[in-house]
């Protein structure tokens, strides 16, 4: 669990226009924080600081208060959901959700492994396909074992860069709900990413406005969209 600040955030690319300008947000240990905006204005490119893949031109980021700059993404702990999943086609599930314990430096034991694996293939109800490979699985399926590989690295926040976005509507409800019980249930801090406002209102614990690389407004789903 953790806690992410971001204070003056800066990121400018070759071409020198700030992409994301000067922007501040306290993420809360626990929260789940929506970003919102149209395409082009940063969503992107913020979380991809966050996670550390992308330099911070300048501006700090904190982890659990400790100023995280410089270090290797694999050193911040932080889980990213890619909409494309990154699943490996020709690993099974469970070898697919194992796959970053068996980067971990502290060599866990085959033993450990799959207590890791089998318990987060439980909470994700994916117990009855950890034999199968990715291309056999529907959407939503992939989705849960690319949610597994981050709840089995006990990261302390998970980075959602619009997760949903390649399912069919029927799909895309399911795994809305889904992911608001994983919320509640593990309570882990979320940045997600999202064009879409039901999701924006059933997740988010608060929702932050991006226009042109500057938060304009960051508020309750309630506030924001309820608004006279
Ligand atoms: P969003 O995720 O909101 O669609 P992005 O973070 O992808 O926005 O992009 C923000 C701005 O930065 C856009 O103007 C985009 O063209 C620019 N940009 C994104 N990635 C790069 C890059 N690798 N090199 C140069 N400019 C980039
Ligand atoms: P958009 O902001 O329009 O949704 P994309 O999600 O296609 O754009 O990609 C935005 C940027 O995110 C790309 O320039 C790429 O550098 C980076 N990116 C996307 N997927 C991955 C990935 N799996 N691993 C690392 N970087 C990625």
């Amino acid at each position: 669990m953790a806690s992410i600040t971001l204070k003056n955030i800066v990121k400018k690319y070759d071409d020198g226009f700030p992409a994301v300008n000067d922007v501040s947000i306290d993420v809360e240990d626990g929260e789940f924080i929506i970003l919102v905006g149209p395409s082009g204005c940063g969503k992107s490119t913020l979380l991809r600081m966050v996670v550390g893949l992308e330099d911070i031109t300048s501006g700090e980021l904190q982890i659990n208060g400790k100023r995280v700059n410089e270090l290797a993404p694999r050193d911040r702990n932080l889980a990213m959901v890619f909409q494309n999943y990154a699943l490996y086609p020709h690993l099974t599930v469970f070898e697919n959700i194992a796959f970053p314990l068996r980067l971990n430096k502290a060599k866990l034991s085959e033993e450990e492994i799959n207590r890791l694996v089998t318990d987060a293939a439980k909470r994700l109800e994916l117990t009855d396909h950890l034999d199968r490979k990715p291309g056999n699985l529907s959407g939503g399926q992939r989705q849960r074992v690319a949610m597994g590989r981050a709840i089995v690295r006990q990261a302390d926040a998970f980075l959602f860069d619009e997760p949903l976005s390649n399912l069919d509507a029927k799909l895309r409800g399911q795994m809305r709900s889904e992911i608001s019980q994983m919320q509640r249930r593990l309570g882990i801090t979320s940045m997600y990413v999202t064009h879409d406002q039901t999701e924006a209102m059933t997740l988010g614990d608060r929702v932050a406005v991006l226009k042109k690389g500057v938060l304009q407004q960051i508020a309750s789903p309630r506030e924001l969209y309820e608004q006279p």
